[in-house]
This record gives C-alpha cells, structure tokens and sequence, in this order.
C-alpha cells in the first residue's frame, strides 16, 4: 500500500465500479432504507482508504468494493453483509475503531467487521514466524467465528478470493504462503459451505501460480476442444429440448465444460491424459418445478431422467442420485451419463432452479430458501455440520492440529451410497472397504467378518465399496480382527475398532507369554532373569523394543519355547541389526540443491510426490536440520504448509548432470508395426536416458501404457516428451504420478 493523490481517472474507475456494485446490492435490498444504508457504508469507506493504493497501484477501495460484489453476486448475502464486506478493512487499516462503526452502522455490520478484522490479524501474525504452528490455530480461529456469525466466514471468503485474483501482484514468499493457505482452509471451507463458484475459481487460480505450464496447455486444449466440439453439443442437446417443451416443462439448458484444475485433478490422480478425461462436458437441464415441494421436484427429475434416457443410451454405474440422498454439504441434483450420437459421452445434470441456486452459491441460498420454506432434505445436513463443529470447538481442551486435520478430513471426503442386503440404503465414506461397512453396521459384525458378497459376487474384506454396490458381510463365530486389517480400512471408526480389539488381546497374550515363559524357566531352575530375557530376544530377533514384545510372541503361539534349556547354554551370537542399518541408509540422499541462502542442508526428495530437478519446489526442515523437498503442487506438501508455515526453505536446483531422478510417462497413440522399437531407440539412442522399464498394451489398435525411466531434469524431460510425440503414431505424452 502506499499514499498519493488520485486523479482524475481513478475517481472514474472508483465511480464505475461503485455503480456495478449498487446495480447487484439494489436486487438484494429490501427496501430504499437498506440500499442507502450500503451508500453510507461505501461513502465512509471511500473516505476512510482515500489516496490509497493497493500493490498493483490501484485505489485501494477497489478491493473493498470488488470483496462487496462476490458477497452479493457469488455468495448471495443481503445488505448487512455487503456493508461489512466494503468496511472490511477500515479499523485494520485506519484510525476507525469498531465503536465508531457501532455508532455509524449499529451492533451486527460492526461486528462482523470486528470478526474480519480479528481473523485478518490471526492469519497475518503468522508472518511474523512465532515459534508455534500458527496455522492449524488460526484454522480453529476462524471456525471459532461459525459460532458468533457464519457471515463471517463467507466475507472472508470473498476477501480471499480478491485476494488470489490480484496475487500477480504479490512478491513470491507471499503468493506461496497465500496460495497454500487457500488450497488447505479456505478452498475445503468453500466446499463445505457449498460455495461452488467460489472454491472452483480459488482452485484454478492455484493451479495457475503453482503449475502455470499445465494450466495454460489444459486451457488451451478446452478452448480448442469447445470449438470442435461445440455443434456436437448443439444436436446431442437439440432433441432434448424437443422432447422436453412436448412434456411441458419450462426449463433451460446449459453447456458446462469441466474446471482446468478438476481436469488437472483427475489427470493427476488416474494417470491420465487430457484426452481420456471423458467426462469433460455437462449439459445442465435447470426446471422450474410446477408446485414447490419436495416430493414434487423429485418425482419431475425422475420424470425428465426417464425422457432423456429414453432418447440415448445411459451408463448405468455412472447415475448418481443426489436429490433423494443430498451431498453432506447440501448438493442436490440427479446426475446421469449419457452417449451423444457421434460417440461421446455427456454426463447430464437435472436440476430445479433452487437446487441450481444452491449448488452455486452454497449456504445463503440455501437459507434464502429456507426462509421461504421449500428447502429440500439439505438443510439439516448442512445445519448439523455446523454444529457438530460447534460441539467440537465448544470444548476449550481440543487440539488445534488435531481439530485441524479431523475438520480437515471430514471436509473433504464425500460419502457414498450402498444397500444392505435388504435394500436399505447406508452412506458410507468415499474409498471406504467392505470392512469399514461391516464396522459400520455393528462392531461384532466387523470383529467377525471373513469375507462380503457385493452384488452377490464373493469379495475380499478389502474390497474398495462404490456407489450403488449391495453388501452382504458373511461373518463365523471364531473369526477376530487381524493386524493386516489396519492397512486397508478407511475409516476412522473401523481403525479405532480394530486397533482397540488388538491392543487389548495383545495385553492378553502378553500377559499369557510371560507366565508360560516364567512356568518354563521354572522347570530348568531358573527364574526370569534380563539375561536370559536379552539372550532369547536377541536369538528370535527382537532387536528393538521392550520385554513385552518377547512375551506376546510366546503367548500369541508365534514362539514355541521347545528348545529353551540348549538356547540359553549356548553363548549370545551377536545379529546385524537390520532395522537401524536401513533407517541410516534411508535418512541421507546427497542431492545437488541448495536453498536460497545457500545453506548447506542435507536434502531428501519426498516419497509422495518425487520431484524431479526443474520442478518448482518447496521444502520442510525437520528439526534436525533434513530439508524434505517437494513439488509445489503436492497435497502433502500443502497440508504441512499450512501446519508448519515457519518450517519452509525455498530450494534452488543447483545445475549437475551427477543425479537421475525416476519419472513415468504415459503415453498412448495408433498402433503400428515397428512402433515399440521406434520408441525404445529414441529413448535410449537418440536421447541416451536410461530406461527402467517399459509396459505398452495395444488393444483395436490403439496403444497406451507408461515408461519409466530416469532423467536429469525437467528440460531433458521436456525435449524428450517432444521427441516422443513427433514419432508417427503416437498421440499423446504426459508425465504422470509415479
Ligand atoms: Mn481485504
């Protein structure tokens, strides 16, 4: 920010986005009462920030007044809330108190400025690198404000999503910090409230900072592709109208092309490429329903479902019915995916124009609706999260990391839908096995589970569950949880289940190993001695650990003392000690990256995301002074910038051709003879990298599969890709998650 006169030209700029922003409050205002009073607000503000600018030299009032506009225009908040959003900054930023707005604009405008005002202070005391983990505190902090007024959590996201549209401006410290914040508290905090709008335009904005050449080619390619692809749409949509204004509904239809950062998204996480993404378009049908209730809208969904798939072909796993059973943070339409006559798939979207209204701008509409009482089942969904956060936050002993990871978790798993085998319906968390459901049902039922039926096919217990699967869990009597159980559940319910059962047996055995230890010693004349205990560790391997380890071997059957008398004649032989050795081979790797102070710090590449030298990374001191290095773009490297904002050092790749880092391509293309050799010599001859390993499958001659190889850098990998995709035949190269 800085101080100088404005001129003529600002006072214009500031005049034309004031009068937008009155146009979108006046539809919002009750009364002329309400409108003059966003006047007063805007006029007060306009004073208060004048000749001041922001960093990219622009009024600084623009930013209270664009904050303003989303609050109306993407959020849907009334006028208390608008005046808030323009007097945001005031009592940060000048000599205004919150008592002097009490008087100017009464108690509730002035405390939702003082709940922003306080939050703006959380989230920037951070800056200040204390010697806490600010961040997951200032996540409590903010969800404290649900308490007080949830308004105020929707103002500030307006005020953050301002923030990323202008964080060109930002110095690049700042922009990260920024960045990762939005993708870790405030874009989750988006999705719950169910402010699509909002959390898809902050998603795009981050991966246009922290993947800008992704960004720009999947931009580039939806452009190129709507243009192709647009009259395809047209005559998919045309007999729909048709058939629809027949049946008598008034309705729109609108093309919908998938976000750039939820293509990228399924890219990433399926190993895919842009091309295979096949759910790139929606075609949403929004109706007014003819009588306002529920059951209503539902059965006219149906009744538009059933005319539609009456005119193309559907995918049958692909129906998601989320008018009868709402998403947890209040979504409701009827989804179906459909074939175009040309060959493509639509996924289709069947709304009212309330549930429309909902999905787009989240909680206020929902309340609007609410207000005139034709909200559907979602408002109780919504309405009890809120609570249970209140519950959590009521108890002043919580946790902040731990609130921040639960909260966190529950945020952004969805839920699915399965049936019992009754066909009652039962939701379930997304990703969650056959197990967890069995966990779910009854704690006996997962204690005694072996194996499900899944649409009366036999499955193991580790079989990941999906929308519309029927679950029968086959239980015997003298079945019980097993170790391995734990490395598959979802659930936190089952895991804490499992890991309950087991530890209490374990106490059991425990407890059994020692007496049949001590019995045996007792019949040799011995008693039980830390001798005789290190020497019978050390002979069956428990080289770490306490007594108790030994014991529960011998009570859990694992160790049979049938030799004890010779064992302990015997003298100790010393073992290597296996698990030390690989903890010291695993703790060092010597890469060649300094930080940007050139301090000298031993560096790992993470395991989660394996940057590869050239990527833009980030990374973590441990507090041994280990720098862990991730790509920018790595969930987990968001999730511990968020938690441990003061721990980040920004790594340099230092230029050496001494260090290959592993990468997978995927590829894919038009089978031909002599194409797999084609590809082997250009790797391995023209570019001369070193190839791990190669899996092409070719099926009606189209190709696809992944090469692993290593390479120096991203530039290497970059020449190559472009190598590769100039061969005849191949259509597409990506690198992908390895
Ligand atoms: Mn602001």
């Amino acid at each position: 920010m800085s101080l100088s006169e404005f001129n003529q030209k600002d006072y214009e700029i500031i005049a034309r986005d004031y009068a937008d922003l009155k146009e979108a409050a006046r539809k919002r205002c009750a009364n002329e009462k309400e409108l003059a009073m966003v006047q007063k607000a805007f006029d007060f503000a306009n004073e208060a920030h004048k000749g001041v600018r922001r960093r990219s030299g622009e009024p600084y009032i623009l930013h209270p007044i664009a904050v303003a506009k989303i609050v109306v225009g993407n959020i849907g908040l009334g006028y208390k809330s608008i005046c808030a959003a323009l007097l945001h900054d005031v009592v940060e930023d000048t000599n205004y108190t919150v008592e002097d707005l009490q008087n100017l604009f009464g108690e509730k405008i002035a405390s939702l400025v003082d709940g922003l005002t306080k939050i703006k202070t959380v989230l920037d005391n951070e800056d200040k690198a204390t010697k806490k983990s600010l961040q997951a505190e200032n996540f409590k902090r903010i969800l404290l404000t649900l308490n007080d007024d949830i308004r105020v959590v929707l103002i500030k996201l307006a005020d953050r999503l301002h923030n990323c549209r202008t964080i060109e401006f930002m110095p690049e410290h700042k922009r990260d910090k920024i960045l990762s914040e939005t993708m870790f508290i405030f874009i989750p905090l988006a999705h719950r409230l169910g402010l699509y709008e909002v959390k898809s335009e902050m998603e795009d904005i981050w991966l246009r900072f922290k993947e800008p050449e992704a960004f720009n080619e999947i931009t580039a390619k939806i452009n190129r592709n709507i243009n192709d692809k647009d009259k395809e749409i047209e005559s998919f949509i045309a007999p729909i109208r048709n058939e629809l204004e027949h049946a008598g509904f008034r309705f729109e239809i609108k093309k919908r092309v998938k976000s750039p950062y939820s293509i990228w998204k399924k890219m990433m996480t399926k190993g895919i490429t842009f091309e295979q993404v096949y759910d790139l378009y929606a075609v949403r049908i929004i109706f007014d329903p003819t009588v306002d209730t529920t059951e209503n809208e539902r059965a006219q969904c149906y009744h538009i479902f059933s005319i539609i798939t009456g005119i193309y072909k559907f995918k049958e796993d692909r129906v998601r019915d989320w008018v009868k059973h709402p998403k947890n943070n209040g979504y409701e339409a009827l989804h179906c995916t459909l074939m175009s006559n040309t060959g493509i798939w639509i996924e289709v979207q069947i709304r009212t124009r309330r549930m429309d209204d909902i999905a787009e701008k989240g909680i206020a509409a929902h309340w609007a609706y609410k207000r005139e009482g034709v909200a559907g089942e979602s408002e109780s969904q919504m309405d009890k999260w809120i609570q249970k956060v209140q519950e959590i936050l009521v108890n002043p002993d919580v946790n902040a990391l731990e609130l921040l990871d639960l909260v966190h978790n529950d945020l952004i798993t969805s839920d699915i839908f399965v049936f019992t085998p009754k066909g009652e319906q039962k939701s379930i968390q997304k990703g969650a096995t056959a197990l967890d459901f069995a966990y779910s049902i009854h704690t006996h039922i997962g204690h005694k589970a072996i194996a499900a039926k899944v649409n009366y096919k036999l499955v193991p217990l580790s079989y990941v569950l999906r929308t519309g699967d029927q679950v029968e869990i086959i239980t015997a009597e003298d079945e019980r949880p097993k170790r391995e159980w734990l490395d598959f559940v979802k659930t936190r319910k089952a895991k804490n289940l499992i890991s309950d059962y087991l530890k209490t047996e374990r106490n059991e055995s425990t407890k059994i190993g020692k007496r049949i230890l001590e019995e045996q010693l007792k019949n040799l004349d011995l008693t039980l001695d830390t001798k005789y205990i290190h020497r019978l560790m050390n002979h069956y391997g428990i080289y770490e650990g306490t007594p108790d380890q030994l014991y529960f071997r011998i009570g859990a059957g694992i160790i049979k003392l049938n030799n004890l008398r010779e064992l302990l004649k015997q003298p100790k032989k010393s073992k290597p000690n296996f698990l030390s050795w690989l903890l010291k081979r695993d703790a060092k790797s010597d890469l060649v990256i300094n930080d940007v102070s050139d301090m000298e710090h031993n560096f790992v590449i993470a395991d989660c995301c394996k940057p590869i030298m050239g990527d833009s990374v980030v990374g973590f001191m441990e507090t041994d002074g280990t720098v862990t290095v991730h790509k920018k773009t790595c969930p987990v490297a968001n999730s511990l910038a968020a938690k441990y904002g003061d721990k980040i050092v920004m790594p340099k790749w230092k230029v050496s051709q001494d260090h290959a880092f592993p990468i997978r391509l995927s590829i894919t293309g038009v089978d031909r003879i002599g194409l797999l050799s084609d590809i082997v010599r250009y790797i391995s001859l023209v570019m001369s990298i070193n190839m791990r390993r190669i899996l092409l499958e070719s099926k009606d001659g189209i190709f696809e599969g992944n090469i692993d190889m290593y390479v120096h850098d991203r530039d290497a990998l970059e020449k190559m890709i472009q190598k590769l995709k100039r061969i005849e035949g191949v259509k597409s190269v990506m690198r992908t998650e390895l």
